[in-house]
């Protein structure tokens, strides 16, 4: 076990879904399961099983098997299911941290993105690492001050290259022991950084489609995040369905307090109930023009905010009760 005290290496975990199949990791091994009647009708308001569930199988076969419970979801990162007001569809269940990964450049970084992830991974519940990869581009140091903002408002930048090996020893502490969402846009560097750090998890990745291909299951596409496992206890998910979301669960009430700079303002405004947008007496707004809040950060935080005003479920936030 890792320093991070989990005793995820003990559980079962869904680390993939095809339709109505579900790869679950065992210490056994890779389990491709269905899912009992009773699981599903106990769910009705998001996924019954979603990748990053602890379960509970019962074995019908070699590498066969019955998902027969899931834990109740500590954390998820979600959205709300395509045609639906109310319904959760999960992305990734019982996430530990989110790791955005931007590049320096090439693509060029894209500050909004990157505030839209954290914002989500902050109303989840969820600690945030901000990596800017391909550092190697930036030989001066020219273009990675871009992300100074987000050192200053309190969250862990690291600069890596995967072409030239930099940084990777940090990036491999942070991601130990962890469940983790990459988020970012394609390009970036993702699959890099993670053959870099793992470079025997590609054949693991193969070990898993050979067994559902085995049960001539295999074929259904895949429908949610892969979590790949990088070591015991090390769990990695790509998350491209963070990129677009209709957010789920998000408290536009709240929305001041998923931006951790404005924190020390929060409370100092004239008005008890100050959205910050226009307000005379406004300590945030005073902040921004005192430099203490970054500019584009507040831009973020209002260009969220009428997003989040426009969806009806966002005024309905509920707290997540299992
Ligand atoms: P992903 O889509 O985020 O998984 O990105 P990839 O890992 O597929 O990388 C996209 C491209 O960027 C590939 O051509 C990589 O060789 C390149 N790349 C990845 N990391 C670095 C880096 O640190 N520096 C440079 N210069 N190129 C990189
Ligand atoms: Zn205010």
């Amino acid at each position: 076990m890792t320093a991070s005290g989990s005793d995820r290496g003990k559980q079962n975990i869904v680390i993939r879904g095809y339709g109505p199949y579900f790869d679950v990791a065992t210490p056994a091994g890779v389990v491709l399961c269905t899912v009992r009647g009773s699981v599903k009708r106990e769910r009705r308001k998001t996924d019954p099983v979603a990748v990053g569930d602890e379960v509970t199988i019962s074995l019908t076969g070699n590498d066969e098997g019955i998902i027969e419970a899931v834990a109740p979801r500590r954390r998820a990162l979600s959205r709300l299911k395509r045609g639906t007001d109310d319904v959760e569809q999960v992305i990734l269940a019982n996430p530990d941290q989110l790791v955005a990964v931007f590049a320096v450049a090439e693509p060029e970084p894209h500050p909004r993105m990157l505030d839209r992830f954290l914002l989500i991974a902050e109303a989840g519940g969820l600690a945030s690492v901000v990596t800017v990869n391909k550092i190697d581009l930036d030989p001066a140091g020219e273009l990675r001050y871009l992300f100074d903002p987000y050192r200053e408002a309190g969250y862990p930048v690291i600069e890596t290259s995967a072409a030239e090996s930099a940084g990777l020893d940090e990036l491999r502490r942070r991601l130990t022991g962890k469940v983790s969402a990459l988020a970012g846009p394609s390009g970036v560097g993702k699959s890099s950084l993670i053959n870099a750090l793992w470079p025997e998890r590609a054949e693991q990745a193969l070990r898993v489609g050979a067994i559902s291909g085995a049960t001539g299951k295999g074929r259904h596409t895949t429908t949610s995040t892969h979590l790949m496992i990088l070591d015991e206890d090390t769990y990695v998910a790509d998350t491209p369905g963070l990129r677009a979301l209709r957010p789920w669960g998000i408290d536009l009430n709240r929305l001041d307090r998923y931006f951790p700079e404005f924190r020390p303002y929060l409370g100092r405004c004239y008005y008890l109930d100050c959205t910050h947008v226009d307000e005379p007496g406004c300590a945030v707004i005073a902040a921004v023009e005192a430099g203490t809040i970054n500019r584009e950060r507040y831009q973020s935080y209002l260009i969220m905010r009428e997003a989040l005003a426009e969806e009806p479920s966002t005024s309905r936030f509920r707290r997540r009760s299992s």
